[in-house]
């Protein structure tokens, strides 16, 4: 480990040669302040950094790690493709198994895999226009759908964190065919059903919204774009990337039960590894190329490396696991709680499933516009107060905290005791 250069050096190296010194710009510490840990080592819960420090881990991966870092069963998996080549551009049957566990835990008929969740709701949009033969999508504010031009407007955690209200190089044919409408608002879609309803071929939203920090839907929400999109000739397309294997054994689906003509998934499915999905109806799948007109195409898709790591994690996801994760993330939900109170902090713990945000706000939070009213600032101080006592949290106030299976009593433990701190931080910081 002598010449094992710190995270500072790594980080003056790399903003050398990479924009911002990341490969995505979450990672990075803009939001918060400083620079950022580079991670050597992952363990269970643990996360370890070229300067020797360890972390309690709470991103995750940003949701994938339902079984912790280096999960036994994940890497033997991982260590047996690999003996056996990397890719070969070919069907294998770890696709059909990783196909046939996604349509058996949730409402999808036929599933098509994908590198990652950008591609996913790239080429599921694509399709929706393709079956419907229109143009229009209708999206929520502070929804994110990954880095897809058209879905690139009032797109939550990563443009909220850095005040990008739309992103330069996406051009006005692109964004014009996106409506942009306020989340958790009936009242809207239906006017612009009433306006545009001949044009609209989708209307997207994440299951239950995670990169606006977490803001579930309200009782119906789902259930009332579905008949809308559905009265109106349009689908519905549920972005489960995030919550997919991830808030239950199937997703938010598998909380709310509403099936949506086309989903998406990604993180949790690809256990660590670079893989996602988009599925739905056969009637609409069997559009796609080779069956059909809408073309869809990828190298590495289906990758056995990832499949063989989906599939690794996907078969240890149990009831068990699940179980565990709600019961952890409620536990330290009710822990910041108290400790933000007894400090006087002005907060909201908000959930949906076992995942949850802290807002630094007075205000209720339904949509990205009060999503927004958190104290950045306030979270700053408590991250930085957090990451000092070695619990790494996602490095920006719109983001979920994630949980797994590895965190046991111990991990749990060092991020309670942390908490009293990291409260008197943020009570200082709102001043
Ligand atoms: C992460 C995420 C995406 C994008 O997935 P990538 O693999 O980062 O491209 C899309 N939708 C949701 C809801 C996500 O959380």
């Amino acid at each position: 480990m002598g010449t094992q250069q710190t995270s500072a050096e790594l980080f003056q190296r790399a903003a050398a040669v990479v924009p911002g010194g990341v490969n995505s710009p979450v990672r990075a510490f803009g939001a918060v302040g400083g620079t950022p840990p580079f991670f050597v080592k992952g363990e269970g819960p643990y996360l370890t950094d070229s300067d020797g420090r360890q972390y309690v881990d709470l991103v995750c991966s940003w949701g994938p790690l339902v079984l912790g870092h280096a999960n036994p069963a994940v890497v033997e998996a991982l260590h047996s493709q690999v003996a056996a080549g990397t890719s070969y551009g070919a069907p294998t049957p770890g696709e059909v198994e990783l196909a046939e566990l996604i349509v058996e835990r949730t409402p999808v008929e036929k599933v098509r895999l994908v590198n990652s969740g950008t591609e996913a709701t790239m080429s599921a949009i694509r399709l929706a226009r393709g079956f419907t033969g229109r143009s229009k999508i209708i999206k929520f504010a502070g929804n994110y759908h990954g880095h897809v031009d058209a879905l690139l407007a009032a797109a939550g955690s990563g443009l909220a964190t850095f005040a990008l209200p739309d992103s330069p190089g996406v051009t006005g044919a692109s964004a014009a065919d996106t409506l942009v409408l306020p989340y958790n608002d009936v009242e809207a879609v239906e006017r612009a059903f009433a306006e545009h309803g001949d044009d609209i071929a989708c209307v997207i939203a994440e299951a239950c919204p995670a990169n606006m920090g977490v803001v579930p839907p309200k009782a119906g929400f789902n259930g009332r774009l579905k008949e809308i999109a559905h009265a109106n000739g349009a689908l519905l397309i549920l972005d489960e990337v995030l919550t997919g294997f991830r808030v239950n054994a199937s997703g938010w689906f598998g909380l709310e039960g509403v099936t949506p003509d086309l989903m998406t998934f990604g993180k949790v499915m690809g256990g660590g590894l670079p893989a996602a999905a988009f599925g739905g109806r056969a009637e609409i799948m069997d559009r796609l190329a080779p069956d059909g007109p809408v073309y869809q195409a990828g190298t590495l898709s289906g990758n056995p490396l990832a499949t063989a790591a989906g599939l690794a994690t996907l078969r240890g996801a149990t009831p068990e696991v699940y179980a565990h994760i709600d019961s952890v993330s409620a536990q330290v939900e009710a822990e910041i709680s108290k400790a933000l109170s007894a400090e006087g902090v002005t907060h909201r713990v908000q959930g949906g499933g076992n995942l949850f945000t802290v807002f630094f706000t007075d205000q209720e939070i339904t949509d990205f516009d009060s999503a927004r009213t958190t104290d950045t600032k306030v979270f700053a101080a408590f991250f930085h107060a957090m990451l000092e006592q070695g619990v790494y949290l996602p490095p920006a106030a719109f983001e979920a905290w994630f949980f797994s299976a590895a965190h046991d009593g111990a991990a749990i433990d060092r991020v309670v005791a942390a908490l009293p701190k990291a409260a008197q931080a943020a009570a200082q910081a709102q001043g």
